[in-house]
């Protein structure tokens, strides 16, 4: 690692800082749990794994405003701890690939995108679960799909400073963020994702579709249900189910385990694409004669109704 401590201060806007290296050790300390089946104002602490449904919901929702706003990046050789989201954006994720590429081993990661719901979640439980959260939701760097938390960064940093990531500096060892251009603010589109999904399943008390993260919007998102609402944002555009990290869960998984079932083939309908449904999908496409890669694609879709 460089001697000189880098300036970030041009980079990080008015981005609030936060030790990464603390928040991802308390992550993993609270371990992986199902998502929590009530609303977020209630969620026990101090694991965010309990708000995936939601988290699930709220990438997808702002994929629909702005088209690849952000990318998932577990297709590239990486470790990934259990809570962490694998997205950035698009030509970050291209800095990310050719890092890896250049260095040629795996990387380990702790942490990359974190939703506004996971956020609240640590701010409000801040130091009662060991977290030092400063950032109210939307002004966390980890909220624009540009930061990532690395294993070994004295290691990665040359490879990645090549390729448009810049090291934070000690006050956060493990954190990176992505300056190669290309890329686009995405906090209002985090705030006007839970605003949509909030209207579209509260249709007599709406609020403002306008970006801005005040008391309506911390309001609704505190009583948005942890595990995702009822309307989907897949009920528009479906994604692609396959046994991704985290897990896919939510409405669209449970009809697919449902639509196994009714095809004969053995599965628990728990909302959870686990290694029990990639099991049972690769089962049944290979008794279709599809491809049996255990992805949900259009041919299996077809096969399925
Ligand atoms: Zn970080």
């Amino acid at each position: 690692m460089s001697d000189t401590t880098v300036d970030t201060s041009n980079l990080t806007g008015n981005y609030e800082f936060e030790p990464c290296a603390e928040i991802n050790q308390g992550e993993a300390r609270s371990g992986i749990r199902a998502s929590f089946n009530g609303l977020l104002q209630d969620a026990p602490g101090c694991s965010t794994s309990i708000v995936n449904g939601l988290s699930q919901q709220l990438i997808h929702q702002m994929n629909l405003i702005v088209p690849d706003a952000l990318v998932s990046f577990d297709d590239l050789n990486v470790q990934l701890e259990d809570a962490a989201f694998p997205f950035l954006q698009p030509s970050a994720k291209q800095g990310l690939q050719q890092a890896i590429q250049e260095r040629g081993i795996k990387m380990s990661i702790n942490s990359a995108y974190r939703t506004i719901a996971q956020q609240l979640l640590l701010y409000r439980w801040g130091s009662g679960c060991g977290f030092h959260v400063v950032a109210p939701p939307g002004q966390s760097n980890h909220q624009s799909g540009l930061a990532l938390d690395v294993e070994d960064p004295d290691g990665w940093e040359p490879f990645l400073e090549r390729h448009g990531w810049q090291w934070f500096g000690n006050q956060d060892p493990p954190h990176f963020d992505y300056v190669g251009g290309g890329t686009q603010d995405l906090r209002d589109t985090a705030m006007l994702a839970i605003q949509k999904l909030w209207n579209k399943n509260h249709p007599n008390e709406t609020i403002d579709e306008d970006g801005g993260y005040g008391s309506q919007t911390e309001d609704a998102l505190n009583r948005s249900p942890a595990m995702g609402f009822a309307k989907a944002p897949w009920d528009e555009k479906p994604r692609i189910l396959r046994m991704g990290r985290p897990l896919m869960e939510g409405s669209d998984v449970k009809k697919l385990q449902e639509s196994l079932k009714r095809a004969g083939i053995t599965v628990s309908v728990d909302w959870v694409f686990g290694p029990g449904t990639d099991k049972a999908v690769k089962e049944f496409q290979q008794k279709k004669g599809l491809k049996a890669d255990g992805i949900v694609g259009p041919k299996t879709l077809e096969q399925l109704a």
